[in-house]
């Protein structure tokens, strides 16, 4: 589609939604279940596409992309109808007589960019949303995972009408083209920058926005922590997707105390999982390109290299890598990692570590290994972030009953689930007031008995 297109494509979608049509159920259902069926038809090319862009394994391409999305499917296609239902609210007594009701209806023709780590999830979950809430969408696939960026489009525009789905591809240009276009929603998942770009094109036409970005998330690991589980979670949540997850820990704040014996666990779990040469593994994926993949290894040099540190620049893999004696002020600590490079920070007092990340930016994730309830609440009642692991990494993501979002600087709004039919719905109040009578209290002339009445009223 080229730049002229994307105006016709959006007033297409936009007279087809004044149609009615997306709105009934019957509507959204089928959509979905046209979409569950291009996902089982297409599996294998899916789980191909993944692999060309990201070295992905089938089992990795499968737990968090392919099944992610089926199941954030199904568990849609379960609750739809339950959803649609408006809710009935009481009415305060000066609204005597009436009932009032809260209805979501859909915004309209909603635009979804989407970003290369997790390239067929972060597309297709905000889409399942948008079809659920009764939406037009138009999709830009992230350009640096072509294969699954060109799959996609493959199969919404051969399978559905362009002015209900349709895929964009294309590079930067495309988006911007797009974004000039004025939406009814816009869902963006990215970098921080491009959010900005994102809320400045959506500020120009008033356009509600979800922005699902990054930033780094910290890994907490206190003394009483079971070091064995934590090792475990902790390098199955860096290291997953060669540690390009946006919710991955990005660096470890570990009590002095158990620093090595943390890193020695971990280094046993790495060669479980990862073998004696990492490089090989077919579990194990490579960096997007190489403008990321020297950018990751320009970071190995920003401290004590304990584990990994080896790479295959043909096949742009980096090994896991651990790393420590990393100061806070290295540039590996200054911008989000992205990359299977975990640095290991240590401390001697939980309130230094409040201390320090209550001035830092706001993470999309944190996580804290602790046994004990009341460091448990300190912690969540001090530092922020978007959602919160205890004892684990990345599978509160997993959950369609955990809203899933970033605050401050990781992210504005959540989705996922009910979560991800509410942010595509407009929350509409209704109220509707009766005509068996007419109470003329609020009616001028206003008398004194009036006036007393209405104080009585507010008390
Ligand atoms: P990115 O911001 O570079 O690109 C995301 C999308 O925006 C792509 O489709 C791209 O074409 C488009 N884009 C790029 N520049 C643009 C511009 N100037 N104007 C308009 N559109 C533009 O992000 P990325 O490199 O693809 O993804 C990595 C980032 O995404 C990381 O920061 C990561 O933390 C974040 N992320 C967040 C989540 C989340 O759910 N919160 C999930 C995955 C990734």
């Amino acid at each position: 589609m080229n730049r002229l297109d994307i105006p016709l494509l959006v007033q297409k979608q936009r007279e087809f939604f004044l149609s009615g049509e997306t709105k009934a159920y019957s509507f959204r259902r089928s959509q979905l279940e046209q979409l569950l069926h291009l996902l089982l038809e297409n599996e294998e090319e899916i789980l191909h596409a993944l692999h060309a862009d990201l070295g992905k394994s089938p089992f990795e391409a499968y737990a968090t992309e392919y099944g992610f999305t089926m199941s954030e499917l199904r568990f849609t296609l379960k609750h739809l109808k339950k959803w649609m239902k408006p809710t009935h609210v009481r009415s305060p007594l000066v609204l005597f007589g009436s009932r009032s009701r809260i209805e979501h209806h859909p915004y309209g023709v909603a635009l979804i960019i989407a970003p290369w780590n997790y390239p067929l999830q972060l597309a297709l979950a905000p889409l399942i949303g948008a079809i659920a809430a009764g939406n037009c969408a138009i999709i830009k696939p992230s350009e640096l995972a072509p294969h699954t960026s060109q799959l996609l489009g493959e199969l919404i525009n051969q399978h559905f009408p362009a002015e209900y789905l349709h895929v964009v591809e294309g590079e930067v240009e495309v988006a911007q083209a797009l974004l000039r276009e004025s939406f009814d929603y816009l869902f963006f998942t990215g970098s921080i920058p491009v959010g900005k770009i994102v809320m400045e094109a959506a500020a120009h036409h008033l356009t509600p926005v979800t922005l699902e970005l990054g930033g780094k998330s910290p890994c907490i690991v206190c003394q009483d922590a079971d070091l064995q589980k934590a090792a475990r979670r902790i390098v199955w949540g860096k290291f997953l997707n060669a540690g390009q997850t946006c919710v991955a820990p990005d660096y470890l704040l570990v009590d002095t105390r158990i620093k090595e014996a943390l890193i020695a666990e971990i280094g046993k779990v790495l060669r479980e999982f990862y073998g004696e040469e990492p490089l090989k593994s077919e579990d194990y994926p490579k960096i997007i390109h190489d403008r990321h993949f020297q950018r990751l290894l320009s970071f190995c040099e920003d401290g004590r290299i304990r584990y990994g540190g080896t790479w295959d620049p043909a096949g742009l893999k980096l090994a896991p890598t651990i790393m420590d004696e990393v100061g806070w002020e290295a540039p590996i600590m200054q911008e989000e990692i992205f990359g299977p490079i975990l640095p290991v920070l240590t401390y001697d007092q939980l309130d230094e570590v409040i201390g320090k990340l209550q001035r830092l930016d706001k993470p999309l994730a944190l996580y804290l290994f602790t046994n004990d309830q009341a460091v448990e609440r300190k912690m969540l009642q001090n530092i922020p972030s978007g959602g919160v692991a205890i004892n684990d990494t990345v599978m509160h993501l997993s959950s369609p009953y955990l809203p899933f979002g970033g605050v401050g600087s990781s992210g504005l709004g959540d989705y996922h689930g009910y979560y991800s039919f509410l942010t595509f719905s407009q929350r509409r109040s209704v109220l509707k007031q009766t005509n068996r009578f007419d109470l003329s209290l609020k009616y001028p002339p206003y008398s004194t008995q009036k006036y007393a009445w209405l104080r009585r009223l507010f008390k």
